[in-house]
């Protein structure tokens, strides 16, 4: 089986509907054919500021959503970042090799320092890729299921791999992107034209995998449209429509076409009505098994451990190999 990798960061008490779409679903599809290794990226939270007990908190929620999403977490390594201390160790190694101007051409670092401003941008920020590259690299992966707006990152995963390889000898499997068109970005239902982001500072075009559906509903009711007035696809002019009909063919498991047939010469109230009711449908029991899990932390405190020392034993290999070939005297 091929090794696969992807993680998230516990940047919040619940995930969002595009997590959901664009990564954990490609996830729990990709799990059955692939060696995968799933983790929960607490090193890369704490980029931006993160109130500790609510990291630590965050942390177990983040692993509780992935396996109520379909995580199989006996089939898929499922661990903390933080527990292999191989990721923080290899970043180090990888950020020597990184240009600093290279660094400076990724764009979501560009998004996040504009948003905070220079004083509270920090280098761990800038850092984030190389960290993330590190990720990647030290589970020899060969594929790596993200989003759109990780599609940078993995790029210059690519070229540190090829760089180190050329300058030190063959050490790292150059990872393949991967990538569901279809659903690559869900956007924000207040601003369909950016992201929606677990981080964002407004949380009313956010939608929560945790939420209780009538605050999940009340936002789908309010996301913006426009004043066309006809349920029909179009990305450019129509954009909120769009997303909206993205979210609903991926949850409902039907083609968009069939959507606009469906609501042809119905009004946008209708539209959202009923994905008001897909929603619900997919994340209720979500919801409920989460509670579940997190009502026995310590059983899911010791699924993680099991998986971090699996997880490390094939990180520490890799560590070992990179550490000789850059020339670091090795220890007892
Ligand atoms: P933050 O705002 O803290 O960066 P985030 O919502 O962007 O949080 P991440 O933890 O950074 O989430 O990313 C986890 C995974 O979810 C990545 O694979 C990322 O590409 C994917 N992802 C994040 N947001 C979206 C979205 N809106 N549409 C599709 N995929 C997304
Ligand atoms: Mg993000």
């Amino acid at each position: 089986k091929s090794r696969l990798y992807s993680g998230m960061q516990p940047s919040a008490d619940s995930l969002q509907i595009g997590n959901y779409i664009g990564a954990l679903l490609n996830w729990k599809e990709l799990q059955q054919s692939h060696d995968a290794f799933f983790s929960i990226v607490d090193l890369h939270a704490i980029t931006v500021a993160q109130d500790p007990a609510k990291l630590r908190e965050n942390t177990r929620r983040t692993a509780a959503q992935y396996i109520a999403a379909g995580i199989d977490p006996s089939a898929s390594t499922l661990y903390v970042q933080s527990h292999v201390a191989a990721h923080a160790q290899l970043a180090w190694i990888l950020n020597t090799i990184t240009g600093f101007g290279e660094a400076s051409r990724m764009t979501q670092f560009k998004d996040k320092s504009l948003k905070q401003g220079a004083d509270a941008t920090t280098v761990g920020l800038f850092a984030y890729p190389t960290l993330m590259a590190a990720d990647i690299l030290l589970y020899q992966t060969s594929i790596v299921p993200v989003g759109e707006d990780q599609r940078q990152h993995v790029e210059l995963t690519r070229d540190l791999a090829a760089r180190f390889n050329s300058r030190f000898g063959d050490t790292f499997t150059v990872p393949e992107v991967a990538i569901v068109k279809e659903t690559a970005k869900i956007y924000d239902l207040q601003n369909p034209t950016s992201k929606m982001s677990k981080s964002a500072e407004s949380h009313a075009g956010v939608i929560w995998l945790l939420d209780e559906p009538g605050v999940t509903k009340k936002k789908i009711m309010r996301a913006v449209t426009d004043a066309d007035g006809g349920v029909v696809f179009d990305r450019e002019n129509k954009p909120g429509v769009a997303n909206l009909l993205t979210i609903y063919s991926v949850l409902a498991g039907v083609s968009v076409q069939s959507l606009e047939d469906e609501y042809a010469g119905r009004g946008y109230g209708d539209l959202k009505k009923g994905l008001v009711e897909v929603v619900a449908g997919t994340f209720d029991p979500i919801r409920l098994r989460v509670q579940e899990l997190l009502d026995d932390p310590a059983e899911l405190d010791r699924l993680l451990a099991v998986n971090a020392e699996k997880a490390a034993s094939v990180a520490n290999e890799t560590l070992a190999v990179a550490y000789d070939r850059v020339g670091l005297l090795p220890g007892r």
